[in-house]
């Protein structure tokens, strides 16, 4: 078992986080169960202020709060010191009522709709990262009409891509996201910006990708970045602060994947941004940054109990849990893979291989295919670790399944965030026309 923040066996030979049994988080709170780790919650948060610190930078760090958005998650987040970003009204209202204050919230996406873009304008949010000509205009209208001129960035696509090791440079980059660069609609998009009276145009952001395993892409992004920024600032008189690189941050999840340190993803960004600063005559601008995998995924662990297994001669032996692509789907969309423990028996060597299968209707409901594992019987706990980011904010009810619960562990203690869906949870929003209705003859 690869350790990692306060993750350990305890004298019982059962798998312990943030000092609870996670046997007896199992049988409390039942399984599937999200399980949070909330000492490396805060540790990261607190990596990505020291690496800035070391860099000796003005920065901003905002938690992308679409990798695990809920209310006890935005206190966490601010209490660290972070701001957040939000992509939907949905995470908006989530972080509004758990009182992260409006100003260190910015809202993200392609497609804001008229009633998002007014729900951050009324709450005050701190700003806007403005995808597109069309929001652009909505935006600085509806700010107009209500007497504001929030604090925008527009988010450029530089035409580099990076994904764990590599990097692709593309000319024109094809993605829905962002104002193209090489085109010159970014360069369009900040005149536009300039000339409206509704919005105040700060800075550019970028986003490269996702689960980034070293600095090039980064450096690339930010060399492309600041050569616009200054050109921007110099020849066109727009006066920015800031620079966005976006999240990304790799993490491991299986053995072969090799994270670098948050300190050395940021120490190359510092120096590169320092560098084409000095060397393009503008004042270094403050850099932010958007973690949301490096922060949440590592820190959550999801806890399953062994059911059936499925032996076939010769070709795989596969042990099925009680959850799978409705809690996690991210095996099943994106290939992702992840390594587990028999938690009540974490002590143990490793005894076979098993193919993890998930309960729902589905082949390719599979959570991991071929994980040395002690031999898992049913009723066992198996435990999947770096399941944080991109789970609980991509669970559905498929199969009608209710979502499970989520504990944030400290200390030995173990506090519910977000209750376990029930049955009743499932049928709140039906409603069956008048014409279809009978007696109803409830289950006994
Ligand atoms: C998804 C996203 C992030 C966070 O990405 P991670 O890989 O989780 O760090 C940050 N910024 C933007 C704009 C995003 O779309």
């Amino acid at each position: 078992m690869p350790s990692l923040g306060t993750r350990r066996v305890n004298d019982r030979g059962h798998l312990e986080i943030g000092g609870c049994d996670t046997v007896e988080l199992a049988e409390r709170f039942g399984t599937p169960l999200y399980v949070f780790d909330e000492v490396l919650l805060r540790e990261t948060c607190r990596e990505f202020h020291a690496a800035f610190r070391k860099a000796g930078l003005r920065y901003q760090v905002a938690y992308a709060g679409k990798a695990f958005c809920t209310q006890a998650m935005c206190r966490l987040v601010e209490e660290e010191g972070l701001h957040l970003d939000v992509v939907s009204a949905g995470e908006l209202h989530t972080a509004l009522t758990a009182g992260f204050p409006p100003e260190k919230i910015h809202l993200h996406g392609n497609n804001k709709s008229r009633d998002e873009l007014i729900y951050g304008l009324r709450a005050g949010i701190g700003g806007f990262v403005v995808d597109n000509f069309y929001e652009l205009d909505l935006l600085a209208e509806l700010a107009e009409r209500q007497g504001k001129r929030p604090n925008i960035l527009l988010r450029v696509t530089p035409g580099v891509e990076a994904h764990t090791h590599e990097y692709i440079q593309t000319g024109q980059q094809d993605t829905k996201f962002g104002f193209d660069l090489a085109s010159g609609q970014a360069e369009a998009a900040v005149r536009r910006a300039q000339r409206a009276r509704g919005v105040n145009l700060v800075g550019l952001h970028c986003h490269i990708g996702s689960q980034i395993f070293e600095t090039e892409g980064f450096v690339l992004a930010v060399e492309r970045m600041m050569e616009f920024y200054a050109r921007a600032v110099n020849e066109w008189g727009a006066s920015l602060r800031i620079l966005n690189v976006g999240g990304g941050f790799g993490i491991r999840y299986v053995e072969e994947d090799r994270p670098l340190p948050v300190e050395a993803y940021i120490a190359a960004i510092a120096d590169a941004v320092k560098g084409e600063a000095l060397r393009r005559g503008v004042a270094v601008p403050e850099v932010w940054v958007e973690p949301g995998r490096r922060i949440a995924g590592p820190a959550g662990t999801t806890l399953y109990t062994v059911g059936a297994r499925k032996e076939i001669p010769g070709v795989r032996r596969y042990i099925a849990v009680d959850g799978g692509m409705a809690d996690n789907p991210r095996p099943i969309i994106y290939q992702a893979r992840y390594e587990a423990v028999v938690a009540n028996r974490a002590g143990e060597p490793v005894e076979e291989l098993a193919a993890v299968a998930g309960k729902f209707c589905e082949t390719g409901d599979m959570l991991i295919w071929d994980t040395p594992l002690a031999r898992a019987v049913p009723g066992d706990i198996l435990a999947v670790f770096g399941t944080g980011a991109y789970t609980y904010s991509m669970a559905s009810n498929y199969n009608r399944a209710p979502r499970p619960a989520v504990v944030f562990v400290r200390d030995g203690r173990a506090d519910v965030v977000v209750r376990r869906e029930t049955l009743d949870d499932l049928i709140r929003l039906d409603q069956i026309p008048e014409r279809m209705r009978k007696e109803q003859h409830p289950v006994s």
